[in-house]
């Protein structure tokens, strides 16, 4: 009945199959205009909230519906139960979820963030019968609405009969969904609660329930600007992954600012660093990026979200800024037993770095006069660089192997980089075992690595006897690791074929959920 194409983080994009008629998803069911869906939804006998009051009596009068799950009075509950009780309702199944007259055009990016499939106009109706005009973000009285810059048909038309008004209402509801479809639905939503103290509280309180289906990778960039960003699931796996899976081989460790671009070491200012000092992994250098809200180690600078962000590189720093970057600073600090330190920073870049040296007590070698690329300041940068006798290591493999542990959680051998950073290739032998792909910051693997992982039983679905073309629904889907997030590289086999693949879906839904698993990638036979 309901077929899942895509996921947006938790949000999803498909459609809904009855009476041969299919309804795309997320959608907001229309009661003006009698809709077909609404003839095969079992509303119970009592809202949800009764559950509350007396959960047996609910159970008896609840919503028995088998293909949807439908929540109604959801209006009486304060932001805190709210959040909870769509996301538990989320996690009970993978059925589409209507918030039953709950929708405005203010908090319908964050509900559809949330995990809400379906939404109604029934609040647009019921203002329009008190007289209200809605806006994107306000509910003005009617009568006193004189710059119309809506182009909805009741605004072009001067018809602000009820009528009229609740077909305005609607259309602002539905412009506002249809621009909630993005790849980067997060940044939007950040930016649209902003607009509303409530849905800001409700951001907050949905950050802190763990979820398990957010992708790990993605093509989209992730803009930092708000203090939710600190929360984003993205910043959160990546600096507790990344810590996790740092293993530093050099005993040496430079501290170096962000930079706009990315990946940094393409920057300009990484470029100038480089130019005085050189491939200093050779010389037994680590490297770690300080951004805020990022902590990057130099061998994750490819990894998402560390490869595809945006921040203002403004230098000036929040207390709260540089007490979290200073805090996660400290753990990858602490991961190396570094001989020499040299904080190579200025500004609030340096107010981090002093922060972790009194925290961990450690003795730090500045380098920097006025700015980090001053010829001063990079003389005496080199000078400390060449004074050390440190035993070093490869970067571009260190890259790989650090890439290998985060995503698939083991390792490979490699022998041989090729390609131009951040283009690099990986070979063992004369085969090419896998590449970075830059877009969505990940490896993407060739045949050798997925024979593999099979082996090892990682980032695994086991489908049917069938050679797969382009899509693997779920239904083919015997067996998924329950680690896979959608946008994974996983490997799929049955017994005559195997191949590589990128999730479309979290390893846990594939076995319940209907719709499209993997986009098939490359095949091979055994
Ligand atoms: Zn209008």
């Amino acid at each position: 009945m309901f077929r899942q194409e895509r996921r947006l983080g938790f949000a999803r994009i498909g459609f809904i199959e009855f009476e041969g008629e299919k309804i795309r998803t997320p959608t907001l069911i229309d009661f003006t205009e009698k809709p077909k869906l609404l003839k095969i939804m079992d509303f119970g006998k009592a809202p949800t909230v009764l559950k509350e009051i007396d959960e047996s009596r609910f159970e008896i009068l609840k919503s028995k519906d088998e293909n949807f799950i439908i929540a109604t009075g959801l209006s009486t509950l304060n932001a805190r139960e709210l959040v909870e009780y769509i996301y538990n309702l989320r996690k009970s199944s993978y059925k589409p979820l209507y918030a039953v007259a709950m929708a405005t055009p203010k908090n319908i990016p964050l509900l559809y963030y949330m995990g809400v499939d379906l939404f109604d106009n029934i609040l647009a109706i019921v203002k329009a019968y008190q007289g209200i005009y809605m806006t994107e973000f306000d509910e003005l009285d009617a009568d006193k609405v004189r710059d119309v810059v809506c182009n909805c048909p009741s605004c072009q038309n001067g018809d602000f009969s009820e009528k009229g008004l609740a077909k305005h209402n609607t259309f602002v509801m539905k412009r506002v969904l249809s621009m909630a479809i993005r790849d980067d639905l997060r940044n939007f939503v950040e930016a649209w609660v902003k607009f509303d103290p409530n849905l800001t509280a409700m951001l907050r309180f949905f950050d802190k329930l763990s979820n398990n289906c957010y992708p790990r990778f993605s093509k989209s960039k992730v803009v930092m600007t708000t203090e939710h960003s600190f929360n984003r699931p993205e910043v959160r796996y990546f600096l507790r992954r990344a810590l996790d899976c740092y293993n530093p081989k050099g005993k040496a460790l430079i501290l170096l600012p962000c930079s706009a671009r990315k990946p940094y070491l393409k920057s300009r200012t990484h470029s100038i660093v480089r130019s005085y000092i050189g491939n200093i992994s050779k010389r037994g250098f680590e490297e770690i990026v300080i951004s805020s809200p990022l902590v990057v180690p130099r061998v994750f600078e490819l990894t998402y979200p560390a490869m595809n962000y945006d921040v203002a590189v403004s230098g000036d720093w929040s207390l709260d800024e540089i007490e979290f970057v200073s805090d996660w600073l400290c753990k990858f600090v602490e991961k190396g037993k570094f001989e020499l330190i040299v904080g190579h920073v200025a500004g609030g870049y340096k107010k981090v770095v002093e922060r972790v040296s009194d925290k961990l007590g450690l003795d730090v070698v500045w380098t920097v006069e006025k700015e980090v690329t001053d010829v001063d300041s990079l003389k005496r940068l080199k000078e400390v660089v060449e004074k050390s006798n440190f035993e070093g290591f490869d970067l571009y493999e260190s890259i790989f192997e650090h890439m290998a542990n985060y995503q698939f959680d083991t390792s490979f051998y490699v022998e041989k980089v090729k390609g131009r950073y951040p283009n690099l290739e990986f070979y063992a032998g004369k085969e090419r075992i896998a590449r970075i792909d830059t877009n969505y910051g990940c490896l993407d693997i060739d045949l050798p690595l997925a024979k593999t992982l099979i082996e090892e039983k990682k980032f695994c679905v086991e489908i049917d006897e069938f050679t797969p073309k382009g899509t693997i629904f779920a239904v083919g889907v015997k067996s998924a690791d329950e680690r896979i997030k959608p946008n994974d590289v996983v490997v799929f086999y049955n017994s005559k074929i195997f191949g590589v693949g990128r999730a479309l879906m979290c390893g846990e839904e594939m076995l319940e959920n209907d719709g499209k698993a993997v986009d098939v990638k490359k095949v091979g036979s055994w």
